[in-house]
């Protein structure tokens, strides 16, 4: 399976955030191991940037972002980072999943906070819809329902993110990247 991280700037956002991309490039190779570790599923990953225009007439959104993963294949898995939320989604976070699909509201990050703002904000908003799929393609029926209620855990309850450093090692203090609680799906 390829895995196709696709970074959305508007043409004035596109001299910024370079910083951004390259977290998220470091993401990507994460989530690749990530995704093996807890899916068992070997995946290629690919990363790059798709500068939007604005449109007066439609405003960007999940029907048009389908629309460019059925243009481009849909038998790559494309995940979309943008820099808007879903007008609708049934997630209990700022994102949208489908076959072989995803997308997440991507929060820029500020000051000189970066990697942890963007571990904090978008890594693990990732791995909420990267488990729907997943769980999904793994013939998980409830594959819905297991990412909410673990989900809602970690808001409302007191259960932690799991937390990984650069290495890719679960750490205490101080990780690059965030995730939902894998050992909750059994
Ligand atoms: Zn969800």
């Amino acid at each position: 399976m390829l895995l196709h991280f696709i970074f959305l700037l508007t043409e004035d956002e596109k001299s910024q955030h370079c910083d951004d991309y390259i977290y998220i490039k470091k993401m990507a190779e994460f989530y690749q191991f990530w995704i093996k570790k807890n899916f068992a599923i070997d995946v290629e990953i690919n990363c790059d940037i798709l500068i939007t225009k604005k449109n007066i007439i439609q405003r960007l959104d999940i029907p048009l972002l389908m629309k460019d993963h059925f243009n481009r294949s849909e038998q790559i898995y494309h995940f979309y980072l943008c820099y808007f939320k879903p007008i609708w989604t049934d997630c209990s976070c700022d994102g949208y999943h489908a076959e072989n699909f995803g997308m997440v509201w991507w929060q820029h990050a500020k000051d000189n906070q970066h990697d942890p703002q963007l571990a904090h904000k978008n890594c693990a908003v990732v791995s909420h819809e990267l488990s729907h799929e997943l769980l999904r393609q793994q013939k998980n029926k409830h594959y819905i329902d297991i990412v909410h209620q673990i989900w809602s855990q970690h808001f409302l309850g007191d259960l932690e993110f799991q937390q990984y450093d650069e290495n890719f090692c679960i750490t205490k203090k101080n990780p690059k990247f965030l995730t939902i609680d894998t050992t909750k799906f059994i």
